[in-house]
């Protein structure tokens, strides 16, 4: 196969566009659909205060150095969960991967807020990846909100939203339906969400971090067996194979055609309450994350 750009010998095949590319093209194409992703959502501009929640897997890492290369003024943040192993090798890897590439970073340790996971893990009797996804995703809000981000970005790829939509709609969530997507607006002391990787593949990503010789995480979370999604994502890549180009269709036909649809259902909810620990959104008197806490602390 031909790269379909300069005809040289093609390296990367991408079934799903019925092409393929050769390394140097493949650049040019992974940062145009990064591109195309941010203006067609309208993500932010380089006006916006950018912050990244960079876990120090592939995706966030290679995003970051995406950001980088278009010249977003992009800052990361790391959030350090205490947990043996896993946590030192993620933020070892992110520490050095900024300081290399001359990125502004932060780190936020979850033991300083009174939340480690392990601990977390021990006192709370629920699956742990999605307390510990609850209280990442409101540190990294919180962080944002309180250090003057008005946008917040996270490495999550077409295969990832892809999932969780399916998820989504095998359950007909309404309220998860109404709010996904590559852009969720700023509200309240909710700062604004936005995906930039919504174009990409993980394979694509997986691609481009190689070609970069991004070195990400290697050690795995320990909890990571309760990691939500593998068996959809199988599922998903099966369809894809019998006919490619499915899981773009299936996403972006949602958020033009089902979206909507959900976000009228969800105008008629009662809005959000503030925390009356924390001050944050919360649809119960004390967020979740506050109980959580008042638990360990118990
Ligand atoms: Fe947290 Fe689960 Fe991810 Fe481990 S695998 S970091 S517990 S969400
Ligand atoms: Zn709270």
């Amino acid at each position: 196969m031909k790269c379909r750009r300069c005809s040289e010998l093609a390296q990367v095949r991408l079934p799903s566009h019925h092409t393929g590319f050769c390394a140097s093209c493949f650049e040019t194409y992974f940062l145009r659909q990064v591109e195309r992703g941010i203006h067609e959502h309208k993500q932010f501009s380089k006006e916006d205060r950018l912050l990244l929640a960079v876990s120090g897997g592939k995706d966030s890492l290679g995003l970051l150095l995406a950001l980088s290369k278009l010249e977003y003024d992009v800052t990361a943040l790391h959030i350090d969960l205490g947990i043996p192993v896993s946590s030192q090798s993620a933020r070892s890897t992110v520490e050095a991967y900024c300081a290399a590439h001359s990125i502004k970073l932060h780190v936020l340790e979850t033991t300083e807020k009174g939340l480690p996971i392990p601990e977390v893990k021990k006192r709370v009797n629920r699956p742990i990846c999605s307390v510990c996804g609850k209280i990442k995703r409101h540190w990294f809000n919180r962080f944002a909100y309180e250090n003057g981000y008005n946008v917040l970005a996270t490495g999550h790829n077409l295969d990832d939203e892809v999932a969780r939509l399916f998820a989504n709609t095998l359950r007909w969530d309404q309220a998860y339906l109404a709010g996904q997507g590559p852009v969720s607006p700023a509200e309240g002391r909710f700062v604004r969400k936005v995906k930039p990787l919504c174009r990409l593949t993980e394979y694509e990503t997986a691609v481009w971090c190689f070609l970069n010789g991004i070195e990400h995480v290697l050690a795995a979370c320990p909890y990571s067996a309760g990691a939500s999604f593998t068996g959809h994502k199988k599922l998903l890549a099966d369809l894809e194979e019998r006919s490619p180009g499915m899981k773009m269709q299936f996403y972006e036909h949602f958020l033009q055609r089902g979206k909507p649809a959900f976000q009228a259902i969800r105008a008629e909810a009662p809005p959000l309450n503030e925390c009356a620990r924390c001050g944050y959104p919360s649809s119960m008197e004390v967020c979740g994350v506050c109980r959580i806490k008042e638990q360990l602390e118990a």
